[in-house]
């Protein structure tokens, strides 16, 4: 059982009971209560931003140079790689990842830490090509207090992703974790604090205010010394939130759904590709955005290849995420259990054949978890809604293709492009189809692999902006221009 934290947020540097509703957070695994914690209310969102906007603002903070702020930032790297077993443990409770999966999420919240450090120490400033008589500098800024709104899915390392180049940015930070998931965030707040505290510098840096989006999120966004925000989750959401944004002014990263289209050319490596399109759309229970939600088979080898996928789908382990054996662990709360399922069962009316799962898995182990089946459906064409809409669980579309235009609209008649995979072992139909597809990230003969080093983003209804990468503290500063006169007599025009 993992240790769980008391019932305190971090508002502005000090840890009290949240002021809004309480919210229960459970073991998806089981059903059992993890803990009740109070959420933030509005008023907690305002202090939070009012310290915040006086910590971003202090000399203590605004002063310190790239390498000082990067020791800050290695600092919280390793605290949180010392904590990643309880950070796991805590997580695999509170999302019913399995506890592998968790482990390398915390692992990599500790790189991108120490990516960003590393980015920040040796950003350059540059000097514009001179066109008169001055120099000219292009100089970033930070921006003051940023919003960082993240998703259920993979708390930790999407909260790293945000807060760690917001800090290296030199800005403050209100981090909103979802109301379903705040235990880790929290954890993270825990780490957070104490490197700054430890360093002397203003610990209102950070807060981390759980509750609801409409009213917790919705503060932040609209609050008016939030002067940028991180947003990853829904299209929906992200749409609401674009237009506060919009509203305000300020600029505003989405990084939303998805409903990836994995192909499969008759050129393939079978083996490959079956562990490749398992792993894409089975692990993390399917909830990820860049799930391989969408496969598309060659005709010439469709029956064969998805025959052998259903009876590998039918092997997997179900079960909790702290089993060492488990592959599919529950979904992260059974209210979402219960959509996916209704998902599958609109798949049934639109004419789908459910090959595999499309149930609740029996047997005792399973009656309290939130648990569905691995599925795989086909027999149904792209314009179906459950070909179309993201289900955001372990259910797998599959379809057909005959020749490569039909399958490139097929695959771009989709309102998402975040994701694509292909499997072939043909190098120029790879180069081909990559660039025809419209996705942010194309992987050729492999399958949800990441680094912070490659910049992640999505097209179409898939987002906004780019996160991670080379410049991904750019993202959180303001651009400034400087020009510098070099000639010695006054400008001509007042002669
Ligand atoms: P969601 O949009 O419901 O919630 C995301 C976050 O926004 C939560 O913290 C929520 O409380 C908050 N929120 C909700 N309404 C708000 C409002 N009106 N104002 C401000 N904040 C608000 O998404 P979810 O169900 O938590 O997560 C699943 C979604 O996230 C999926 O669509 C998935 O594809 C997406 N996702 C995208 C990426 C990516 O990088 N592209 C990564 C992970 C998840």
């Amino acid at each position: 059982m993992p240790r769980i934290p008391a019932d305190e947020i971090l508002i502005a540097g000090h840890w009290p009971r949240g002021r809004g509703a309480p919210v229960r957070t459970v073991d998806p695994a089981d059903g059992t209560l993890l803990a009740t914690l109070h959420a933030a209310s509005v008023d907690d969102v305002e202090e939070a931003a009012r310290a915040a906007a006086e910590a971003a603002a202090a000399p203590a903070w605004r002063d310190l140079l790239p390498h000082e702020r990067a020791r800050l930032l290695h600092r919280i790297g390793d605290l949180i790689e010392e904590h990643a077993d309880d950070l796991s443990a805590l997580q695999t409770a509170d999302t019913g990842k399995t506890l592998a999966e968790t482990r390398a999420l915390a692992l990599s919240a500790a790189a991108t830490f120490r990516y960003t450090a590393a980015a920040l120490e040796t950003a350059e400033d540059a000097l514009t090509p001179s066109r008169g008589g001055y120099v000219t500098m292009s100089v970033h800024e930070p921006i003051g207090v940023v919003g960082a709104i993240n998703p259920w899915n993979s708390p930790i390392a999407s909260d790293a992703q945000k807060v760690a180049p917001a800090l290296a940015a030199g800005n403050a930070v209100l981090l909103k974790p979802a109301e379903w998931t705040p235990l880790v965030s929290l954890a993270f707040g825990r780490l957070v604090h104490r490197a700054l505290t430890e360093a002397g510098l203003p610990a209102a840096l950070l807060s981390v205010l759980p509750g609801k989006g409409s009213v917790v999120g919705d503060a932040i966004v609209r609050h008016p010394l939030v002067a940028r925000i991180g947003f990853t989750g829904g299209t929906g959401t992200g749409r609401a939130i674009a237009r506060t944004a919009a509203d305000k002014l300020v600029p505003a990263s989405l990084e939303l759904g998805g409903k990836s289209p994995t192909i499969v050319r008759p050129d393939a490596d079978v083996e490959q590709a079956l562990a490749g399109v398992l792993f894409g759309i089975f692990s993390s229970s399917g909830q990820s955005c860049i799930a391989g939600s969408r496969l598309f088979v060659h005709s010439s080898l469709y029956d064969s290849f998805v025959g052998e996928l259903v009876e590998r789908v039918r092997r997997l382990r179900v079960g909790p995420g702290t089993s060492p054996g488990t592959q599919v662990g529950p979904l992260v709360h059974h209210r979402h259990r219960d959509a996916v399922a209704a998902y599958v069962d609109l798949a049934r009316e639109e004419g789908g054949r459910v090959l595999c799962g499309g149930a609740v898995p029996e047997g005792e182990e399973y009656a309290e978890g939130a648990y569905y089946l691995p599925t795989v459906i086909d027999g149904l064409p792209n314009s179906a809604r459950t070909c179309q809409e993201e289900i955001f669980g372990p259910v797998l579309v599959a379809l057909p293709y005959d020749d490569e235009d039909e399958l490139v609209a097929r695959a771009n008649a989709t309102d998402y492009g975040l994701a694509c995979g292909i499997w072939t072992r043909d190098a120029r139909a790879a180069w081909r189809l990559a660039r025809r597809i419209d996705a942010g990230t194309v992987w050729i003969n492999t399958y949800k692999q990441f680094s912070i080093s490659t910049p992640f983003g999505g097209m179409k209804d898939s987002g906004l902006g780019t996160e991670k990468g080379r410049d991904l503290i750019r993202a959180y500063q303001r651009q400034k221009s400087l020009y510098w006169g070099t000639d010695t007599a006054p400008l001509p025009w007042a002669n």
